[in-house]
């Protein structure tokens, strides 16, 4: 039988008698329904064998004066559902129900009987900090929220980085009473119930427990005339300027987090961290795919056919580009080095993609030459498409 088993099961329910009974009464009815319930004046009755194996276990327990104490002691602290942990802080959401198999799991097995001292130096250790009877250290101080913000930055601020100053308007420390929430000239008093310790224990028979106080929310001071500016809580909504320095190459989309720079910790406690969503706005030429710049420029047919130098913008200055003759449409020449700058200071390239332009209008003498032209060319080679149409027509 487990030490769970014990609070779970209400032996006293079992034998039919009052928690008050008499070691002699709980004999007696023992006797009764053992009599009663025992197997051989029961055969083939599952209930009654169970209700007897169930007296006898009871039986087992209140009949040992010390296990009932245990066993009583037991029920009493955890029968009431005192064990909810709504502590501050230390990472666990307030009103988390407290597992009670959680907490014998891994004291020594599961038959283990807890004499009043072990079971004492148990509590310890699941309340963090908690002597039995005595003083226990205060929690830490809650660290800061973490801050969230979103910047558009230049297109080529991006690729280059930048260093931008950045404005927030979020919670910090407040100047007036520097976060202690006490009205200047005064000072926040020692908590006079947990007389600064930020915990409260309680004794229940031979075991005590803590729980974080109530008066001051675990801090262990209070502020009896409060803060003007503040209210009392220590923070206030400020407007913070910082530089924030962008490395190059940063893309759309990027969160860039900032240790330490987000909500200042309560009373003293450490920041939390400041992330920036980034937004790179679009350039009106260049595109980005990764470490590439991407840029499209237009050229004529001539062009294309001729061969030609072009001469093309690159984000910093610009360059010669040789299109030889007979490039087609869409062809990609590369810059190489005239992308974005990346970490290791090897850079990405430019890409640009030849797009053959056809011209609306045409004057006559353009007309002309082009009709003798198309006289002394082949005509384009569609001929695997012809015999497709022939096939489905
Ligand atoms: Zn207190
Ligand atoms: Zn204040």
């Amino acid at each position: 039988m487990s030490s769970k088993d014990w609070i779970e099961k209400d032996f006293y329910a079992v034998l039919g008698v009052d928690k008050a009974a008499s070691a002699d009464d709980v004999k007696k009815a023992y006797r009764k329904v053992a009599r009663e319930s025992h197997p051989d004046h029961n055969p083939g009755d599952p209930k009654a064998e169970e209700r007897f194996k169930a007296a006898s276990e009871a039986y087992n327990v209140l009949s040992d004066s010390g296990r009932r104490r245990e066993y009583d002691e037991m029920r009493s602290l955890f029968g009431s559902g005192a064990f909810r942990r709504n502590a501050r802080g230390g990472g666990q959401p307030g009103g988390m129900p407290f597992d009670v198999s959680d907490m014998f799991g891994g004291a020594g097995g599961g038959d283990r009987r807890f004499g009043g001292a072990g079971f004492q130096d148990l509590f310890s250790s699941i309340f963090s900090g908690g002597q039995a009877g005595g003083q226990a250290a205060p929690r830490g101080p809650a660290r800061g929220r973490d801050v969230e913000t979103e910047v558009a930055l230049d297109f080529g601020d991006a690729v280059r980085g930048v260093t931008l100053p950045l404005t927030l308007r979020a919670p910090g420390v407040c100047d007036t009473c520097h976060g202690n929430g006490a009205k200047p000239g005064t000072q926040p008093r020692t908590c006079p119930v947990c007389h600064g310790a930020g915990v409260t224990t309680r004794d229940q028979g031979s075991f005590s427990f803590s729980e974080p106080c109530r008066n001051c929310q675990g801090v262990g001071t209070v502020v009896e005339e409060k803060c003007p500016e503040c209210h009392g809580s220590g923070g206030v909504t400020k407007t913070r300027t910082m530089n924030v320095r962008f490395p190059a190459g940063v893309a759309d989309g990027q969160r860039i987090r900032l240790a330490g720079r987000g909500e200042p910790g309560e009373r003293g406690g450490p920041a939390g961290d400041l992330f920036v969503h980034v937004k790179v706005r679009p350039d009106e030429l260049f595109g980005r795919t990764g470490d590439d710049l991407t840029l499209s420029v237009p050229v004529t047919f001539a062009e294309a056919v001729l061969g030609t130098d072009l001469r093309v913008p690159t984000l910093d200055g610009a360059v010669t580009l040789r299109v030889p003759p007979g490039t087609p449409s869409g062809r990609v020449l590369r810059a190489r080095g005239k992308g974005v700058v990346r970490r290791d200071g090897q850079a990405g390239d430019l890409l640009v993609t030849l797009d053959v332009v056809v011209p609306a209008r045409l004057s006559d003498e353009a007309r002309t030459a082009l009709e003798s032209f198309a006289e002394q060319t082949p005509p384009a080679a569609r001929e695997h498409l012809d015999a497709r149409v022939r096939r489905v027509s």
